[in-house]
């Protein structure tokens, strides 16, 4: 019935009720909820995106904005009769600006695609991680994505020079222009950053491209503990330039073997590996790649490595990168419980240690495959389901050890998530890292950005 006068309200609005599109398009990654969108619907343009929030206020209709559904924390799901916004039909490339470096597209566009589109222009786009196949630029601005070279090039959010959105009153905002320097008020764009589609529906982005990168070589070292990863770390940045530093267990490596029918890339297997990319110009790569001969030697020496693979070739290199990138999808069979947390490097091995011994005491049942950023601070914690546990009652275990693990986020001066969002998964956790002036200080921005609570109810606050 709401359908129908939506259908009455935007005429040219492709809607879909199909029961295979409402549940492909009501969900994200996560499988904690059932997908029960009351339709999905595919603006064409910004005129469309701003007579669909109109309708939607007057409907009193919530609607959820949907990039890639590829979210890791509920951020996309529709679970009680919303309508999702599926940005599908909005991935033109509206203009690209040599002299600046900027790239204007609509925010349903692919990230895999603004990458191909600077690396045609010998230009380079550095968010990058798994997803980025499927993911969309309106997505990874609503999370602030992250993923694996952040360590050089920052987050999303240090890509968006503007934005243009649409907020929960239909009002179009046209945030910074591309321009560097604006010293004009409150940077809007930069609330809408990491906003979860709570603020306003994202419709078009001004990404800062960068110069492409120098060849690079990957390395591989199979390591004997945590706390000499950061070590580790210290004694390569001494002569490298880092562009990505990334470790994993040893469970994440035999899981994501078994997932792609790899072998091990050592014949030992150490408890953790570090994964490093650093630059190789070609007339400094003989005496770069003594240098990491001579670090890997030092560090045997000292038992921080067992063994190390260095490749030098592109395809070397996606073979090794093969072994922390198929970790989600590897995970992704076990309905894992993401813990996405980041706290500041030095106190990352401490940290760990505690996470752990909380979760052996209280549930020593669940296996945890551990990885993440390194370089970053940031561990991504997945919690396995047992195979014969319940769903709903796994959850509810998770949330019970969650609430651990955010106590000890709070007392190592860490977040909740580093890069995933808080959606609806991590909702209930909020105030554990956020204080109760802050809360009350978002709360008091949804209402002057959507003052009837149709943008994505429900996910954050
Ligand atoms: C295998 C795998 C690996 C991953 N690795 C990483 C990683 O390394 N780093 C990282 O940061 N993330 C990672 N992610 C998480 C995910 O890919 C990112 O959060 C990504 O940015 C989500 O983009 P999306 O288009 O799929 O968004 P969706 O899942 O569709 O939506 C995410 C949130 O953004 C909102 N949203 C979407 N489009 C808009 C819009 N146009 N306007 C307003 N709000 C909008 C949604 O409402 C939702 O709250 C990974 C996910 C997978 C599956």
């Amino acid at each position: 019935m709401l359908t129908e006068k939506l259908a009455q309200a935007c005429p040219d609005l492709c809607i879909d009720t199909d029961p295979d599109v409402l549940q492909s398009h009501g969900r994200d990654w996560t499988r904690f909820r059932e997908p029960q969108p009351a339709a999905v619907v595919f603006p064409a343009n910004l005129r469309q995106v701003v007579k669909l929030v109109k309708a939607a206020r007057q409907l009193e209709l919530a609607l959820v904005p949907s990039g890639g559904r590829t979210g890791l924390s509920g951020g996309a799901v529709a679970a009680h009769g919303e309508v999702v916004v599926a940005m599908d039909r909005m991935r033109r490339v509206l203009e690209f600006d040599p002299v600046d470096r900027l790239l204007t597209v609509e925010a349903g566009t692919v990230t895999a695609a603004v990458q191909s589109f600077a690396r045609e222009r010998d230009l380079f786009y550095p968010v990058s991680f798994a997803a980025e196949g499927s993911a969309s630029i309106g997505g990874n601005i609503a999370t602030t994505a992250g993923g694996i070279r952040v360590l050089r090039y920052g987050l999303t959010r240090d890509r968006v020079a503007g934005l243009k959105a649409v907020d929960g009153r239909g009002r179009v905002l046209e945030l910074n222009r591309g321009l560097v320097k604006n010293a004009s008020g409150y940077d809007l764009r930069h609330l809408l950053i990491g906003s979860e589609g709570t603020l306003a529906i994202i419709v078009e982005a001004t990404l800062r491209l960068e110069p492409t990168p120098p060849p690079s070589a990957v390395l591989l070292l199979g390591v004997t503990s945590m706390p000499v990863i950061l070590d580790l770390m210290a004694e390569l940045r001494k002569g490298f330039s880092l562009s990505a530093c990334e470790f994993f267990s040893a469970e994440a490596m035999h899981m994501v073997c078994k997932a792609r029918a790899l072998r091990q890339p050592m014949d030992s297997d150490p408890p953790f590996y570090l994964l490093v990319e650093f630059d190789l110009p070609s007339e400094q790569s003989e005496a770069l790649l003594e240098r990491a001969a001579a670090v890997l030697e030092y560090a045997i020496e000292r038992g921080w490595a067992v063994d190390a693979v260095l490749a030098q070739s592109q395809l070397q290199a996606s073979e090794l990168w093969a072994y922390r990138e198929g970790i989600s999808e590897a995970a992704s069979a076990h309905t894992p419980y993401k813990n996405d947390l980041s706290v500041r490097l030095s106190r990352m091995p401490a940290f760990l240690s505690a996470l752990e011994e909380a979760t052996r005491r209280s549930f020593p049942q669940f296996q945890v495959l551990w990885y993440g950023h390194v370089g970053d601070g940031n561990l991504h914690m997945n919690v396995l389901k047992p195979a014969d546990l319940d769903t709903v009652e796994f959850e509810r275990m998770c949330k019970e050890l969650s609430r651990e693990h955010y106590e000890l986020t709070a007392r190592f001066g860490g977040s909740i998530s580093a890069e995933h969002g808080i959606g609806l998964l991590k909702r209930a956790f909020l105030a554990q890292a956020r204080s109760e002036a802050e809360i009350a200080l978002m709360r008091g921005i949804k209402q002057v950005f959507d003052p009837d609570g149709i943008l994505n109810p429900g996910k954050l606050l």
